[in-house]
């Protein structure tokens, strides 16, 4: 078994010449080999900054460059990378930070109008008089160098805090010591600390191996058939294994070129990448997508190059699923289901899948994983096409919470199942379909309703563009049925016309009680509706 770095040169020295990366909102273009040196340069720096094997580094920030670099160097000395979320502000950054103990943290010094530099400093106040590496702090008791990431060696010097590009400076690119460590590490050592979404509440850090991500990359990049003359568009955020596995290691592990159109999402961005970078693959989760079929320019792009890319995250709809296939001419687009916890995919179609399962289902269980369905009572597992509890066991399942023994415990029981919280549904022929998480079910009137279908249906209606639809407390009847309903741009919509709508189409008690047009979803940053919110601000409205 491989590690990252290990399998990330042999696929330098089979196409050292193939681009690796197109960093489109930062002009900048590296071949694999170009790569190699960059990141063992890096490597070699971290070491001479002190870092060693085990240790804890975070990094802060929108996909660009450095965040590959800093993936491929801690991976070449066992350093532990921690993923931040770009959204997190003070006080969860200095959570997340301590609870892992991070040492050294690379962070982008500002983005619109968030200024990452600025909250560090917050934290720790005494950075401007210490000199660099001498970081010391009552609140980050554990950080010792703040590195931020500087544009061709613009921006002001920030005492107490290293440029990326000074940092590099100080690496060498063959440097032996790099080469040496490199060559004694283990694919079950940990490697990465991800902190899952937070859409249900506080993020958990997720601790995996390389053995757990490099193969789910792998695994992943083989179910949409990448090859290196592959190109996939990556707009999901690196911060998630989204953007980092199925986005990076699936092309690092297939020869692909990875290409970032943006920093933060701007689907206009996309479909101009798409077009000019000739993407053959675009990943997504399904707002990403509807933003880019409604974006009032969508006609005026050429994304005939397309072929493949996946849908995943959150429920994706049918309806946008095939608007997906014909308009986006993504003829063998695959959806995949997963969590952080689990590297994360563990159910996904792949482009030979037959189109009707690849739309409606998250496809069959990958290779070397197995999956069951569990009666979230009675721990029995269900009959084919009954909802269950979805568990996990295999190579993906994590190392465990980082720090947090009852909670892994709780996760991942005796026999290696990891628990999910996610309903789902299995056929005669192996495919699963995700009804939706536990905790989002609806018990109306002690009848057990599943958003998730409701949702489906109203998608349909012309004039909805996206719809949320969720519990609400009510007194007769234990919970009812809310709907949350953008309407498609220009279009104004009434509660009348989707009552109307589901009039006779679907059973009365799933017609939502409470229907409510909004402009927008609460979401976190990877684009996941936060349906808690949801079911907060409604409580708060009905009192
Ligand atoms: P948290 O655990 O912090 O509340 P989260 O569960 O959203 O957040 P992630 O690990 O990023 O954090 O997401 C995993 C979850 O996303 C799954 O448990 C599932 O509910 C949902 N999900 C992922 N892919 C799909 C999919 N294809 N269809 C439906 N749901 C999906
Ligand atoms: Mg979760």
């Amino acid at each position: 078994e491989d590690t990252i770095g290990a399998l990330f040169d042999a696929t330098v020295a089979t196409h050292p010449h193939r681009e690796a990366l197109v960093s489109v909102h930062q002009g900048r273009r590296l071949t694999y080999q170009q790569l190699q040196t960059q990141a063992d340069q890096l490597a070699s720096a971290l070491l001479r900054q002190g870092l060693h094997k085990g240790d804890r580094v975070g990094i802060w920030s929108h996909n660009n460059a450095e965040w590959l670099l800093v993936q491929l160097a801690t991976a070449k000395l066992g350093i532990i990378l921690v993923n931040l979320n770009p959204a997190y502000r003070v006080a969860e950054v200095e959570y997340a930070l301590n609870k892992v103990g991070c040492k050294a943290i690379v962070a982008m010094p500002r983005f619109k109008s968030s200024d990452y530099l600025g909250m560090l400093h917050e934290l720790a106040p005494e950075l401007p008089r210490c000199a660099p590496g001498e970081l010391a702090s009552l609140r980050l008791p554990h950080l010792k160098l703040v590195v931020w990431i500087d544009v061709a060696g613009q921006g002001e010097d920030v005492p107490g805090t290293l440029r990326f590009s000074e940092l590099m400076s100080r690496g060498q690119a063959d440097d032996a010591r790099v080469a040496e460590i490199a060559a004694t590490l283990k694919a079950t050592e940990p490697i990465n600390i991800q902190f899952t979404s937070g859409t249900t509440g506080f993020p958990k850090g997720a601790t995996l191996t390389h053995r757990n991500i490099l193969n789910n990359g792998f695994f992943v990049g083989e179910a949409m058939k990448l090859t290196p003359e592959d190109r996939l568009c990556v707009p999901v955020p690196l911060y998630h294994c989204f953007g980092m596995v199925m986005g990076n290691l699936a092309c690092i592990t297939h020869g692909a070129t990875i290409v970032y159109p943006n920093d933060g999402f701007d689907p206009l961005a996309v479909l101009q990448t798409v077009q000019a970078e000739r993407c053959t693959a675009l990943h997504g989760v399904p707002t990403m997508f509807i933003a880019q079929l409604d974006h009032p320019r969508f006609a005026e792009f050429d994304l005939s190059s397309l072929r493949t890319g996946i849908m995943a995250g959150s429920p994706c709809p049918i309806e946008v699923m095939k608007r997906v296939v014909s308009l986006m001419h993504m003829e063998q687009v695959t959806i995949a289901y997963g969590m952080t916890e689990t590297s994360p995919v563990s159910c996904q179609s792949s482009t030979d899948t037959p189109l009707d399962k690849r739309v409606g289902s998250v496809g069959r269980v990958q290779p070397h994983l197995e999956v069951k369905m569990v009666s979230p009572d009675t721990g029995a597992v269900t009959p084919i096409g009954v909802p269950g509890e979805l568990c996990t066991r295999g190579y993906s399942v994590m190392h465990g919470y980082w720090d947090d023994e009852a909670k892994t415990a709780e996760a991942i029981d005796a026999e290696g199942w990891m628990h999910t919280g996610d309903l789902a549904t299995m056929d005669a022929e192996g495919y699963v379909n995700i009804v939706g998480r536990i905790k989002d079910m609806v018990i109306r009137g002690g009848e057990n309703l599943y958003p998730r279908e409701i949702e489906e249906y109203l998608y349909r209606h012309p004039k909805v563009q996206d719809v949320q639809v969720v519990g609400v407390p009510d007194s007769r009847y234990g919970e009812e049925l809310c709907a949350w309903i953008i309407p498609k741009p220009g279009q104004t919509l009434t509660e009348d016309e989707i009552r109307l709508f589901c009039q006779g189409q679907i059973a009365h008690h799933k017609v939502p009680r409470y229907i409510r047009f909004v402009e927008a979803f609460p979401m976190t940053v990877t684009g996941k509706i936060q349906k808690f919110k949801i079911r907060e601000a409604m409580k708060a409205e009905l009192g």
